[in-house]
């Protein structure tokens, strides 16, 4: 399962990573807790359909308390230090892990995307925020309390916008769609931006310009410290308006990524597309890495 503030996504997967009953609602936004619960369980049981499964895997927006799968999504305010994992456990019986959605997708990338194969891989997730996981020698690393991997919040540029959790200057306070749509101002959303970059306006193009490079800073921040041979970029802002950060991302990535072994480094688009987060939710139980 894939549970975003927007859609919720379910499917069963096969061994081999193959999504089926694909399945995706409008996140309700008028309910209260147990409301969105029965919502998501009826579309895991609308799914399952009887079939057997192994476990439920669930990506979910953080902040969570993993692993014990308590969430607080930023963007679903109806979940506050909700049970989650336990919740699913006991309506279907069957084991739960829930991971942050960024780490799910960037697993699925690893497992049957664009960074199969690759021996350490980050994954970089531009949507409303941004986040991202590694995956290293087949493991997707958790850290001690289940954030690693999250680019969102190293600091691309030390004078630059405040970022909500505080500090200045995080590649999330540049770089995510909600940062762009904000900095941009008159209420107008990232892909509205995109639009005015390219009827030549010249602060969107600026804003996307300034993004693409704060990408760049966290993915080199990223590769030098933890030898990443592949970056796999992905989530649907970066995926949209990759014509418009692309250049900028490009030209700062050769500029400051000059040690040695991390210039093999290669950078990819997401070939998943919406299921990899599914998919990658899936091999959080399935564990194809092993
Ligand atoms: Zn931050």
């Amino acid at each position: 399962m894939d549970i975003g503030g927007t859609q919720c996504g379910a499917a069963i997967v096969d061994a081999d990573g193959t999504p089926h009953n694909l399945r995706r609602i409008g996140t309700p936004s008028d309910v209260d807790a147990e409301g969105l619960f029965a919502a998501v369980a009826s579309l895991a049981e609308t799914v399952r359909a009887g079939e057997r499964v192994d476990g439920i895997g669930v990506g979910c927006g953080g902040p969570m308390r993993w692993p014990e799968g308590v969430v607080s999504p930023l963007h679903i305010p109806a979940w506050r230090a909700f049970p989650l994992r336990t919740r699913l456990e006991q309506r279907f019986e069957i084991p739960c892990v829930v991971d942050n959605d960024a780490k799910a997708m960037t697993l699925g990338e690893w497992w049957r995307g664009a960074g199969r194969d690759a021996s350490a891989l980050l994954g970089v997730i531009v949507s409303t925020g941004v986040g991202g996981g590694i995956v290293v020698d087949g493991r997707l690393l958790h850290g001690a309390y289940g954030n690693a991997g999250h680019i969102g919040h190293v600091i691309a540029s030390p004078d630059g916008p405040r970022c909500e959790c505080g500090a200045n200057g995080c590649v999330e306070a540049i770089a995510s769609g909600h940062a762009i749509g904000v900095r941009y101002g008159g209420g107008i959303d990232a892909a509205g931006v995109a639009a005015r970059a390219r009827q030549g306006d010249d602060r969107a193009r600026s804003l996307f310009a300034e993004a693409g490079r704060a990408l760049a800073r966290g993915v080199v921040a990223a590769a030098v410290l933890c030898d990443i041979d592949r970056v796999v970029i992905g989530g649907g802002v970066a995926l949209a308006a990759w014509d418009l950060l692309a250049p900028t991302f490009e030209s700062e990535l050769a500029h400051v990524l000059r040690i040695e072994f991390a210039r093999r480094l290669t950078v990819h688009r997401a070939s998943l597309g919406a299921n990899a987060g599914l998919v990658g939710a899936a091999a959080l139980v399935l564990r194809p890495q092993g």
